[in-house]
């Protein structure tokens, strides 16, 4: 039996005092020594259960024994045959409650790192490797397929059909592409340069990618199929529509969605502000509303923005908080401080309109609501107020309503999302597929990018059975394997 070191290695971290004054990579990812040592705490298990929590059957036991043998090339390629942005969900994912909450080592020690090797492994192919290279596809087919939205859904199911020859176009709104990888994720989390590089080797394999295009007011997809010639159309809009308080005074100036607030400083650099043309004012005391993902990366970026005080407002308990624990550590570290329990109830303003400040109220948890967490209920004199000149509202978003709402016989649910068959993305609009936040809600990249794998499977099926007026054969389809050892 091998010895097994209970802690997962450490990740070795930028100092937090030159993180709030900066937007350099917080987490600074395994040296070689370290990936080792992590890589030969793995149990190589004959059955590899941590694999059943990952989203798209990343072969993590084969991967981490390359990496534990030093063999990081055959780890990249391992991991390429499933997962085509690992530099991504190696820093992204929330590996916590997928494949490292299944590994066997769970609860008697730590999980192995698996989130923590698949990013040293990328970030080695990226530095040492050839890139996977670009696979020029076997056959070239003429059925055009459009995609609209470029996050990670859009984005697989692109990379899954340039690779199998389809002429492919993503349709992105905005004028950069990679979706809330691109304008949500801060820059000290996720380095924009990664997602260039991914967005550059689909260049490589033939994507076309055309920005500025809001699928629903510049054309809709009536026309893509009816005057554009498209066989088939993929939905990845996401889930970026803001949800409010509906509280008085929340028009203020100075008060953002988190939507925004990420898009200005992430995607619009208004940190660079007069360089960059977009402002979002330099903060002294900030106020972000939620305890999420998104809210621990509005409160991080305001302190990097320059606020001297960051709060997170939160009506429930740290025990209820939605961010991921170990981005919750990172803010903590950096000066964030953290009122549970607290309400707003207005916001408050000077006579130029600007926040100047929230009454909010005490709150104690009572019974379980329908989220299975413990409702917060108002404390009754509870009152105060609290200064602010900068507050983010991160409580979640819905499904962008656009496309739904311009596009005849595409079936939607109570909440607005697309309703599509899981283990496909078809929708009740023949050749029309969807996948990712649109679908589900609010998730997560390795779950858009599942469901893209599977949303390019289907449509290859489709367009299969299209072009010969009957099922697709077999080895047609069995056609998918080989592609999948390019890397992304
Ligand atoms: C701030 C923030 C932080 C997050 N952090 C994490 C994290 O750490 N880990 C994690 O796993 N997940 C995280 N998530 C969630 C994750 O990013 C999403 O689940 C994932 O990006 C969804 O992918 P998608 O492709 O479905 O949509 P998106 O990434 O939202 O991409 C949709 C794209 O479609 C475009 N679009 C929308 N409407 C149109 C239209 N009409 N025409 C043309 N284009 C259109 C949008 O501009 C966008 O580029 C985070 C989300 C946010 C907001
Ligand atoms: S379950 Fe854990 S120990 Fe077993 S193969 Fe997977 S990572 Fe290794």
């Amino acid at each position: 039996m091998p010895i097994v070191y209970p802690h997962k290695t450490a990740m070795p971290c930028a100092d937090p005092e030159e993180r709030r004054r900066g937007w350099i990579e917080v987490a600074e990812g395994y040296t070689v020594e370290r990936a080792l040592a992590e890589a030969r705490r793995c149990l190589n298990c004959q059955d590899p259960v941590c694999e059943q929590g990952c989203p798209v059957n990343v072969p993590i036991r084969d991967f981490v024994r390359r990496v534990a043998v030093g063999d990081f090339e055959g780890a990249a390629r391992t991991i390429a045959l499933r997962n085509l942005l690992p530099a991504i969900c190696g820093r992204v994912c929330p590996v916590e409650h997928q494949c490292e909450s299944q590994c066997a080592l769970v609860p008697r020690q730590d999980p192995v790192g698996i989130g923590r090797l698949e990013r040293f492994v990328a970030d080695w192919e990226r530095a040492n490797g050839n890139g996977g290279g670009v696979v020029a596809p076997e056959v070239q087919r003429d059925q055009k397929v459009a995609i609209v939205g470029s996050g990670p859904a859009g984005l697989t199911v692109a990379s899954d059909l340039a690779q199998l020859g389809y002429p492919v176009t993503i349709f992105e709104a905005l004028h950069a592409f990679g979706g809330v990888l691109r304008y949500g994720i801060p820059q000290y989390r996720l380095p924009k340069e990664i997602v260039d590089d991914d967005i550059e080797h689909l260049k490589a394999l033939g994507v076309e990618f055309v920005r500025d295009v809001i699928i629903g007011k510049t054309v809709t997809i009536d026309q893509l199929v009816d005057d554009w010639g498209y066989s088939a159309v993929f939905v990845g809009t996401g889930a970026g529509s803001p949800i409010f308080m509906n509280l008085p005074g929340e028009n203020l100036k100075g008060i953002y969605s988190a939507n925004e607030f990420l898009t200005r400083v992430n995607l619009m650099k208004a940190y660079s502000f007069p360089e960059y043309d977009t402002p979002v004012g330099r903060p002294k005391r900030a106020a972000v509303i939620g305890a999420g993902d998104t809210a621990m990366d509005g409160v991080r970026c305001s302190i990097r923005l320059g606020a001297e005080e960051a709060h997170i407002v939160y009506r429930r308990s740290e025990q209820e908080k939605g961010a991921r624990q170990e981005d919750y550590e990172r803010a903590r570290d950096e000066g964030v401080i953290f009122d549970w329990l607290t309400l707003p109830k207005r916001f408050l303003g000077d006579e130029n309109g600007w926040v100047r400040g929230i009454e909010c109220i005490r709150t104690e948890l009572g019974e379980p609501d329908a989220s299975g967490r413990r409702r917060p209920v108002p404390v009754p004199g509870s009152e105060f107020t609290m200064e602010a000149d900068l507050v983010v509202i991160a409580l979640g978003t819905n499904p962008n309503p656009l496309v739904p709402r311009t596009t005849s016989g595409l079936d939607v649910n109570a909440h607005g999302c697309i309703v599509a068959d899981p283990p496909t993305g078809a929708t009740s609009r023949d050749g029309v597929f969807a996948g990712g936040d649109i679908v589900t809600g609010a998730a997560t990249v390795i779950l858009a990018m599942g469901a893209g794998r599977r949303a390019a499977t289907a449509i290859h099926d489709y367009l299969l059975q299209r072009a010969a007026g009957k099922a697709a054969p077999a080895d047609e389809r069995d056609a998918w394997g080989p592609l999948f050892f390019t890397s992304f």
